[in-house]
């Protein structure tokens, strides 16, 4: 057996996993000047950050994971790692997402609020006010509470009550948080349309809107300053700038090999050997930015791990709603809205809502996941190239649509592999009807991706749940991924955690990485370079 080091070189620390969490923190450690080495069973680093060449046509880029990043340019990483110097470069469209009806009505969301409650007010006058008023109420609690809570590690729950008590605006997260998002639109909205479109536009963050515990979630989307984002080149273009930034302060990376398990030494996570033998040895630790499943029962011995621990490993949960499926197109020219007819904005638009008018449609979407059953067509996409010419050759367009799909069909994922051109077809039909010029001769090239391959080719988004974990089962915060290891230490000595399983959990945040990054740092005494919240000391400082 192997037993030297790649190029033989010692590491403070490996970390698994490149996606952009485990990139995050690699940057920072690198910039500690911790020398870092991240493995990763994919060819390409960056995990959801991926853009591809269509290998059918050249010049074509899709983006088959993530694509619409929330408030990156306000991150704190963005700036600390200097990832605009590094080329990185995000737009964040006017028009931010329009709910087309059936009947041509839209429903629009700006970053302009005047812009959005005008919208609303087409729908119901109340509703508008109710908008407004949520807005005003919310934005100093997403600004003084929730911004610095999801940017810092968690607070024990019975501490994060105390404090937040003590405040107006502690008092009134908590008790707005008390209601699920489906009692907080239901008792605050009234029109069918609205209340649709907020329940579909939380359910993107893919919070159980039936869920107590999460009223809050709407109205902070709401008062959000910062809208959906998408990076100009694609979404590869954010992992590049990290890797770039990662590169120049000599961390290394290495791609394409499995990982068989992670060494245990004198009662500390040690290194890692790969499948060939070879294995690597770290003084500080490990950092997993994998699935709880994948760390603790997986990669690491059994008698490493204590009984209890795999307990809770085990029954880590994954979001029922969260899997999609995807239809890709490469296009003669952008979709087309027969909407677009009498509002020449849509046309500009970026996330589009399809199929989505009641109310009652979350409740036929749900009983379709739990019966395994494909949904009435509800979907959201964008078109790419509207706003980022590059990803695509001059004049021609990229599009795509997502659908929220059980990931186990009729009982079993891999009736995907039989189901996925059929619904591909079905699905391009559905959009035809909103936008007719999707025709064979403008649709130079399409196809489809399934919860399945989702699960394929990121295996830490088990089930196909793009969150890495539902947030139910008590999966939040400081009980993220399990009590015990909720503040990216785990129990066993020198093993973090730094991805979408932990605090403050899935999508394109970079901040479970950055969290974990400040954790480490604190437990080797090394100097913080940067500047994270203490958050003890700002829910303190919140006005009472
Ligand atoms: C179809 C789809 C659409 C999405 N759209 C959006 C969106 O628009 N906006 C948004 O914010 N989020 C979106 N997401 C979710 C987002 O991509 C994820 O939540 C996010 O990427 C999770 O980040 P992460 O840092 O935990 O790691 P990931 O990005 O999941 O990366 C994990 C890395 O670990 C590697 N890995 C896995 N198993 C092993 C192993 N055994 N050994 C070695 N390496 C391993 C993988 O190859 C991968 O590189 C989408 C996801 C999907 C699938």
């Amino acid at each position: 057996m192997k037993r030297s080091n790649a190029m033989n070189e010692t590491f403070d620390f490996i970390i698994l996993g490149t996606g952009h969490n485990a990139l995050v923190l690699q940057a920072y450690l690198s910039r500690c000047g911790l020398r870092t080495l991240a493995l990763d069973r994919a060819d390409v680093p960056g995990g959801g950050l991926s853009t591809i060449e269509n290998p059918r046509l050249s010049g074509f880029h899709h983006n088959p994971h993530s694509f619409f990043h929330r408030a990156i340019t306000a991150m704190p990483w963005y700036r600390d790692l200097e990832l605009a110097r590094h080329g990185v470069r995000y737009v964040e469209p006017e028009l931010n997402v329009a709910m087309i009806l059936p009947d041509g009505r839209t429903l629009e969301w700006w970053t302009d609020v005047e812009k959005t409650e005008a919208s609303f007010a087409e729908f119901s006058k109340k509703d508008a006010r109710s908008l407004r008023r949520w807005v005003d109420e919310f934005r100093p609690i997403v600004e003084q509470i929730l911004i610095p809570e999801a940017q810092s590690p968690p607070l024990e729950p019975s501490r994060r009550r105390e404090l937040l008590s003590r405040s107006k605006s502690g008092r009134r997260l908590l008790e707005v948080s008390a209601l699920s998002p489906l009692d907080f639109v239901t008792r605050e909205f009234e029109h069918d349309a609205i209340r649709a479109g907020l329940l579909f536009f939380n359910g993107l963050r893919e919070v159980d809107l039936r869920l107590k515990g999460f009223g809050h979630a709407i109205p902070a989307l709401l008062a959000s300053p910062a809208k959906a984002q998408m990076c100009i080149g694609g979404s590869a273009a954010l992992a590049r700038g990290l890797i770039a930034d990662i590169t120049e302060h000599g961390g290394q990376m290495r791609c394409g090999l499995e990982i068989r398990q992670i060494l245990i030494r004198a009662g500390r996570a040690a290194g890692v050997e790969l499948a060939t033998g070879e294995q690597i040895t770290a003084h500080g630790g490990v950092v997993s930015g994998l699935n709880p499943q994948q760390t603790f029962l997986q990669l690491l011995p059994t008698d490493a791990v204590p009984g209890r621990v795999r307990e809770q490993a085990a029954q880590f949960r994954y979001n029922l709603l969260a899997p999609l499926f995807a239809l890709h197109l490469a296009l003669d020219e952008p979709p087309r809205y027969s909407a677009a007819g009498g509002r020449p904005e849509l046309a500009n638009a970026f996330m589009v809502i399809l199929g989505l008018e009641r109310f009652q449609q979350f409740h036929e979407v749900v009983r379709a996941h739990e019966c395994g059953e494909i949904p009435p067509p509800v979907a959201w996409g964008a078109c790419p190239t509207l706003f980022d010419p590059s990803q695509a050759p001059p004049g021609k367009h990229t599009a795509f649509l997502w659908e929220k799909v059980p990931y186990s069909l009729r009982g079993d994922p891999l009736n995907w592999e039989k189901e996925k051109q059929v619904h591909g077809r079905a699905l391009l039909e559905s959009w035809r009807q909103y936008a007719s010029n999707l025709h064979d001769s403008t649709v130079l090239d399409r196809f489809v991706l399934t919860p399945l391959d989702t699960e394929q080719t990121l295996p830490n988004m088990a089930m196909g749940d793009l969150l890495v974990g539902s947030f139910d089962g008590n999966q939040i915060g400081y009980n993220r991924p399990f009590a015990g290891a909720g503040r990216y230490r785990t129990p066993v000595n020198g093993l973090y955690l730094c991805g979408g399983a932990t605090h403050p959990g899935g999508n394109i945040t970079g901040l479970c990485g950055y969290n974990a990054a400040a954790v480490i740092a604190a437990d080797l005494a090394v100097k913080q370079w940067w500047n994270p919240p203490i958050i003890e000391d700002v829910l303190t400082a919140v006005p009472s």
